[in-house]
Formats: C-alpha cells, structure tokens, sequence
C-alpha cells in the first residue's frame, strides 16, 4: 500500500507558517491557480506558503463544468475572426489536456460527447470545425471524432429529441472531477515540503523600501494574526484577485469583471453513464453540456453578468433557464424538482490594465506584475492550470530576484494518488466485498490511496454518508487526517462530491460528519 501524505492534517501547517525565516513565495488562494503555482514552485526546488481564506477550490475552482477541453467554442472564434492566437490557444489547451489525464489518470478519462444536428446546413460546418479541433491535437488527440447518422446519435444518447434529429457529431475531450484534482494538486505541493494552510486569510501586504516583503494573515479558526514574510508573492485570489492588488496598491485599477456559471443536477435518468452532449447554440446563442457525472447528470453553464460574492448562488432564473432548453433537446419531460442541486461559480474575465486596449475581455490568462511586485495570475482555465503556473513562477522568480532556480519539473509530475495507480484497482476493492460503485468511486477518487481509505472503512467505517451516493464514512476521517480537511462542508462539498449531487442528501449528513471529525481528530484545527 502506498502510505498516504504524511503530515496533511491543518494543524502541522499552522505550525509549519510561524516562522521568522522568510519564504522563497507566497501564494495567495488555494484553488487551481494557486494551488498549481505552489506545486510548480516546489518542483523548482523553492521554499512556499500557501494561504486560502476558506479551503482548497472553495473558489470557483470546485464549480466548473468538469471538461479538461480546448474550448470548442474558442475553437469558432479562432476561426471566424482567423484569429492565429485564438488557435494557439486551443492547441496549448489540447496539449495540456493530454498531460492532465497523463499525470492524474485516476481523476480524469476522455468522455465521448455527441453534438446533436437538427438542420443539414449545420452537419459541414460542426464537423469541419471538429475535425479541426482533431488536427489541433496533433499526437495528443484522445480519439478521432466522426459524424453519426440520427440512429447512432439516439443510441449514444438515448433521451435526445428523435423528431427532425439529422445526425450528430461525435467527438471526444476530457472530463475530471475539479475539487479532488485540486485537493490532489496542494497535497502533491505539501508531499514536496509547500506549507498549505487553509482557513487563513490575507488581510494586508507589507512592503520594504518599497517592494514586497509579506503578508498579515488571519487564521480563521483562531482568529490570531500572522505575520508571514516572503521574497515573493503570488496573488492567486481568483474573482477576488482585485481586492489583493488594492492591499499593494489602493489606486489601482480594476483587472477583472466576473460573471456567472450555473450548473444544475440531475439524477442519471438523463444521461447516458459514458457519453456527454453539447448543444452548440441555446436561443441566446451560448454552449450547454450534458453530462454523467459521479452517477448523476450535470447540466449548465449559463453565464450572466454578476457581482464578485461570497459562495454564489445559482438564482431560479437560471436554473429556468436550462430546464428550458433540456425540454427543447429532450424527449423525457424535467421538471424543477428534478434538481437536486445547483451551483453557480464566478468566472474571471480579464482585462491586462498594461493592455492597450484595455475594454478587451479575454479567456485566456494574465500574469501581471506591479510596480512593488506583486505577481496576480488571473482568468484562464482549469485545463491549463499547469501552464499558467509555470508562467505565474517565472514572473515571481524575475519579481522576487530568487537566484539558482531550477525549471519546472510539472510536466511529468504525477499528481498524489496518480504514481502507483492500476487502471484495473477497482476489481481488488470488489473482491475485498465492496460494492460495486463504490469500489469505482473510491478508485478513482483516491487512486493508488484507495487501499488507505478502504482500511479506515474496515476499522467500523464502511456505511455510506448518503443512501444512493458511493461516499463512506471513512472518507470523513481519511480527509481530516491527510487532505487538509477541517470542517463538515470541506468533506461534503470538496473530498466527497455529495453536496454538489444533492443538496438535501448533504444537509441530512451533516450532524453524522460533524460528529466523525470531532471524535476523529480534536487538534485538527
Ligand atoms: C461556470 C464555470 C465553468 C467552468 N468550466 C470549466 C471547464 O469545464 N474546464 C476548464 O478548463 N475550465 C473551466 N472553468 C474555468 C476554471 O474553473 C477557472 O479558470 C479556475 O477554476 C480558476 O481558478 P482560480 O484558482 O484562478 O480561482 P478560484 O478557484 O476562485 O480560487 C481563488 C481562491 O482564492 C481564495 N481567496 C480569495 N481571497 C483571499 C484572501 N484574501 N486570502 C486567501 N485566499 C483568498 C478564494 O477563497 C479561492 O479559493 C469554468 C469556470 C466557470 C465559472
């Protein structure tokens, strides 16, 4: 069995922060972006801290649609306005899809998705357009997408309209589950010496003759305060990126505006267990997926202007919204009280304020560097997060003046659970008489960490935390003890997944994972 990270409880961190000798970096925010610079910096062999306000992707981070993509739909702006970079962008995206699944293959799997054709037109222009995206992926393509006549598009996705159905195109991308590749992300960084400490907020920068020497940090369990000094200093703070800036620097300007994303969920009558699909245009003209997801079926995104809050919420307008279309693209009825849950996450749109035109709101990331240097990484996307660290540690090396710094070693850096992982596991975890969904769940959740989570189950901790649901009772402890948990919502929403599949399911486990991580741990915080 490989033994599972040592030292990942809360409190080895709190204590590993106090010191007076300065960090190499410090990060700021705990979801991809930072979590992502810290592993990256680490593999440099650099001393760093990492502080996240809430936990590990409480952020927008946890609330994606789950695609490790290139972006079909930046794939038509590219060409559309024959946009080289736009094209640049797709293809970096493609790549890193494939390192992603590469180096985490327990959280993430290529997923067929079928586009559903309703009008002949459309067929030349949605095929030329994936094929493209195939041709974009060079070697790193995971499979050759190919157009299917109405019967397979049916078969393939079962409750699609029939009535006017053409055909369809079926083409591939990744899909992944965002919180525990994040969670495996800051562990893989911790493993390598990076000081992670969740429930601990920046409130202020401090500056030396006028550049950047640290940052007061708030433990939000204790409500101490913490002086933590650093050579450098990432601001990876997401939609609240400009609130840090303004600790550096009260005058300036705005990056970002957000806007949001909601998904909703459904149970697994509305989706095939192995095929996604995407409707290319609603009535507004935006994308939406359908997708299995951890037993369930995930629908979304919409995307609204909105305010940078805490903890958004998907508004019933939206959630409307795409049961509206589902009813437009399905031949099995939804109804509201099919939702089981709903989500809404802030996406960052970013405006380089050192741009010439600055009104230009793009997709794609920014590493901007201020004048005391402050190193902000914002916008992006989950799928490239390794590259956009890469970039965000070589602007802090430059900012901070850190000497004798090696490459980054990400590219092949298997993620924590990845290195010994045995695409076949999920058989010696049924063969020791777990069910079968749990067996595949605790697989792939945990990969080669699996057998440590399946001995808490059978030291008395095997019953489910949901009926229905494959999350156990062990994961509770499994997550205080070595994946940085702290409270309830940390194990329901970001280790196990069950608060984002159903909401009531979660409220009812509550008390039961309170009381686990009380009597498992009292000095955990
Ligand atoms: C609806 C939606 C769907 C998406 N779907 C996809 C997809 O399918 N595939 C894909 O590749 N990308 C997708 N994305 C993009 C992707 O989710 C984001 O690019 C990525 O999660 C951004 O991560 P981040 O770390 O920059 O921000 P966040 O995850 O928001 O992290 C910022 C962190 O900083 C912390 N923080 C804030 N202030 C402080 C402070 N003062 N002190 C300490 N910590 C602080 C926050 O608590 C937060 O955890 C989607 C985005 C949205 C909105």
């Amino acid at each position: 069995m490989t033994p599972p990270v040592r030292g990942a409880r809360r409190s080895d961190h709190r204590q590993a922060i106090a010191t007076d000798e300065p960090f190499d970096l410090l990060v700021i925010g705990g979801g991809a972006s930072g979590a992502g610079t810290a592993l990256d910096a680490v593999s440099r062999g650099l001393r760093v801290a990492l502080v996240e306000r809430d936990d590990l992707s409480a952020g927008t981070s946890s609330r994606s649609t789950k695609l490790i993509h290139g972006g079909v739909r930046y794939l038509e702006k590219a060409v559309k306005q024959l946009d080289r970079s736009q094209f640049a962008l797709v293809r970096d995206a493609l790549h890193e899809r494939a390192l992603l699944i590469r180096n985490a293959p327990h959280l993430c799997h290529a997923l067929p998705l079928v586009t559903p054709l309703y009008d002949w037109v459309q067929v030349p222009y949605v095929m030329t357009g994936l094929k493209l995206y195939d041709v974009l992926a060079g070697r790193s393509n995971l499979h050759s997408s190919r157009f299917v006549n109405a019967r397979e598009a049916k078969r393939r996705f079962p409750q699609l309209k029939a009535q006017g159905l053409r055909g369809g195109v079926l083409y591939y991308d990744g899909q992944f589950d965002d919180a525990r590749m994040n969670v495996a992300i800051a562990l893989s960084a911790a493993e390598r010496g990076a000081v992670v400490l969740t429930h601990a907020e920046v409130t202020g920068l401090h500056h030396e003759g006028g550049r950047l020497a640290g940052a007061t940090v708030r433990d939000r369990l204790s409500g101490e305060r913490l002086e933590v000094r650093a050579r450098a200093l990432v601001n990876a703070a997401g939609p609240y990126a400009d609130a840090i800036r303004r600790f550096d620097d009260p005058a300036a300007e705005p990056m970002l505006t957000a806007s949001s994303g909601v998904h909703v969920v459904l149970d697994e009558r509305f989706a095939p267990p192995d095929t996604g699909l995407l409707i290319p245009k609603t009535e507004d003209g935006r994308v939406l997926f359908l997708l299995p997801w951890l037993g369930s079926t995930l629908v979304g995104t919409t995307d609204q202007p909105a305010p940078v809050v805490d903890d958004p919420q998907a508004t019933e307008g939206e959630i409307e919204y795409i049961l509206r279309h589902l009813e437009r693209y399905f031949d099995v009825p939804v109804v509201r009280a099919d939702v089981k849950a709903a989500w809404s996450g802030l996406r960052p749109l970013v405006s380089d304020p050192k741009a010439s035109d600055t009104a230009r709101l793009s997709r794609d990331h920014v590493v901007h560097v201020s004048e005391t240097g402050l190193v902000t990484i914002a916008g992006g996307k989950w799928t490239t997060y390794r590259r956009m660290a890469a970039d965000t540690v070589e602007a802090a090396v430059k900012a901070g003046r850190l000497d004798d710094v090696r490459p980054s070693a990400t590219v092949d850096l298997k993620l924590v659970g990845a290195e010994h992982f045995d695409a076949d596991g999920a058989a010696g975890l049924a063969a020791r008489g777990y069910d079968a969904d749990v067996a595949q769940y605790l697989h792939h959740a945990y990969g080669d960490r699996a057998a440590a989570v399946a001995e808490l189950a059978e030291a008395g901790l095997a019953a489910r935390l949901a009926p229905g649901y494959p999350f156990l009772e062990a994961e509770v402890v499994y997550a205080q003890r070595f994946e940085l948990a702290v409270t309830a919502q940390d194990v329901l929403h970001r280790r196990t997944r069950l608060a984002f599949l159903d909401a009531a399911a979660a409220a009812a486990a509550t008390p039961r994972v309170e009381a686990l991580l009380a009597e498992a741990a009292p000095s955990a915080a």
